[in-house]
């Protein structure tokens, strides 16, 4: 079995309900409890590394993220980073140039509802994120609404739907089907 980290960062897909709203709350665990599948994929370690709405995250955070990256490198084959959607593209490209030529998966995944919601997106990315870091290709990529996206490439192009995220002028790097 594949050993997979998973880092959390927030987003939409780890919010609770709070007196002022949704607000990013839980951690990897409590997401991999609602997300059984992942469980007979692989093997899985967690890090809650922020919990902040991604609107917030800053290259200081990128940098963090490519830190614990490159600190536990040779323990995992993958890594999947739960993050927010609306600056998850630019973390992606970031996180791109920071590690390059990376022979393993790092995948970026979040959701457009929490994963508490019914009908929530969030069951689907999370274990279509690990299954792409468990037999996808390395370097940096989207997984998002059924479709793995370079992330170089990858544009949030929807607010509301569940197909929030678009390769631009490239080809998807993969499709669940
Ligand atoms: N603005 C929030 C964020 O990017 C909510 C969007 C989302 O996660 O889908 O973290």
């Amino acid at each position: 079995m594949k050993n997979i980290l998973m880092i959390g960062t927030g987003g939409t897909i780890a919010s609770g309900q709070t007196a002022e709203g949704l607000a990013p709350e839980l951690d990897p665990l409590q997401l991999l409890r609602d997300t059984p599948r992942v469980a007979q994929l692989c093997r899985v370690d967690c890090l809650q590394l922020y919990s902040l709405d991604s609107t917030n995250i800053r290259p200081c955070h990128w940098l963090g993220l490519a830190r614990a990256i490159r600190e536990r490198y040779d323990q995992y084959d993958g890594f999947v980073i739960s993050h927010g959607t609306d600056t998850m593209a630019y973390t992606a490209a970031a996180l791109s140039y920071l590690i390059q030529d990376c022979p393993k998966p790092i995948v970026l995944t979040g959701a457009q509802k929490p994963i508490w919601y019914d009908g929530t997106d969030s069951k689907r990315n999370l274990t279509d994120a690990f299954l792409y870091a468990c037999r996808g290709c390395g370097g940096v990529q989207i997984v998002f609404n059924g479709k793995v996206i370079l992330g170089t490439r990858a544009r949030k192009t929807r607010t509301k739907s569940f197909n929030a995220f678009s390769s631009i002028d490239y080809p998807e790097t993969a499709v669940f089907r």
